[in-house]
């Protein structure tokens, strides 16, 4: 592990300061991420700027009725706010399917997002990765790929976002208010990511010195119909395969309003609108759900070892949906 110099800030113009004035300096809050990497060399930041005394860990009601998630709030407070679990219980599944309760009682809201892939490979120094090292070429594409993606891929990466907390934020159509030397501005939820494209290494639309300073969630929270289904090699402290958040609005039988996305599938939290548009004004039945779970996975493409997230996803897909629908127990 690389010498590095800690800073503790206590308001946001001087973190943006400290951040955007030094190239090899990066915020760190729970750590659970960056001090893994750190350990393993994948990433050396020169300086770290502890950003955990900054005034951002609020939950706070907006005017509008959406809910305004503090980017210093831990994941746990955050899965047991009881506006949350009433309003949104989506999230508050998503987030208490991932990590441990230790890991949850650490991590933020603003560090989840900017949490980085799980590719074996990235986290080898001793191999070819175009994320940690561009140019270098990726290990996963011919090799032990049982994890990656099979959507949005490009011959320079198939590694996935290993969130499950953005998978929901992404259903649920949140907002990332970020604040930067630039000023303060607001990224849907759905373009905060990137896929990989030619520039692996750029994980998200994050600028330079920018810090994300609350995910405002909108009114809308699908509290009656939803579900966060997760598959994983073991049933806790495991990334996921395949999940799928489902979130619908219904009225007698039938879907006026859906929602779906998917994690573990690609370098974001995976939408459709074509396939979302397929639920609304249907009647909840496993035949409509499995033709949008088929539409879902239409463009997918696996590799040698995860073929099988294809099928995966397509019956997560019409499980989650059963669940959401009411049809069966919740996810
Ligand atoms: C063993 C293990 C298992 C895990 N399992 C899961 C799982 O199943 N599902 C899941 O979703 N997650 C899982 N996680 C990941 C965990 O949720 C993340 O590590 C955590 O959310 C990161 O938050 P943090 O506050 O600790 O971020 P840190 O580690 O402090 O920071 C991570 C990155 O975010 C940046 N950052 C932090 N806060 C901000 C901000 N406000 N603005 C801009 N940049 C910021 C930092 O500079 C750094 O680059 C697991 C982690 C571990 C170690
Ligand atoms: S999939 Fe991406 S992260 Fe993994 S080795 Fe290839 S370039 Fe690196």
């Amino acid at each position: 592990m690389n010498n590095f110099t800690y800073t503790r800030v206590t308001d946001v113009a001087t973190a943006i300061k400290e951040v955007s004035s030094d190239e090899a300096a990066a915020f760190i809050a729970g750590g659970t991420n960056l001090i893994d990497l750190m350990k393993e060399n994948v990433t050396r930041p020169a300086r770290l700027v502890d950003i955990t005394r900054l005034p951002l860990a609020r939950i706070d009601e907006l005017p509008d009725g959406g809910l305004r998630l503090g980017a210093l709030v831990t994941n746990a407070d955050t899965a047991y706010n009881e506006q949350v679990e009433r309003r949104y219980p989506l999230l508050s599944r998503a987030i208490l399917a991932g990590a441990s309760a230790q890991l949850r009682n650490m991590a933020t809201n603003g560090g989840n997002p900017m949490q980085r892939t799980r590719c074996y490979y990235f986290y080898d120094t001793a191999t070819p990765c175009n994320k940690r090292e561009p140019g270098t070429g990726c290990s996963a594409i011919d090799g032990f790929n049982r994890i990656h993606a099979i959507l949005g891929t490009s011959e320079q990466c198939i590694a996935v976002h290993p969130s499950d907390m953005c998978v929901a934020l992404t259903a649920l159509e949140a907002v990332v208010r970020v604040t930067g030397p630039q000023g303060e501005r607001a990224i849907p939820f759905g373009e905060f990511h990137r896929l990989p494209g030619d520039t692996p290494h750029i994980d998200n639309n994050l600028r330079n010195g920018e810090i994300i300073t609350a995910i405002d969630l909108p009114a809308r929270g699908f509290p009656d119909h939803y579900a966060y289904l997760k598959v994983r090699d073991r049933t806790s402290y495991a990334f996921a395969l395949v999940s799928v958040a489902a979130a619908l609005d219904m009225k007698g039988g039938v879907i006026t309003e859906a929602r779906l996305a998917l994690g573990g599938v690609a370098h974001k939290p995976w939408r459709n609108a074509d396939a979302e548009a397929m639920l609304k004004g249907i009647e909840a039945t496993r035949d409509h759900f499995e033709a949008v779970a088929f539409a879902m996975l239409r463009d997918a493409k696996g590799f040698r070892h995860n073929t099988f997230k294809i099928t995966l996803a397509q019956r997560a897909i019409v499980r989650a949906l059963q669940h959401a629908a009411g049809m069966g127990n919740k996810a």
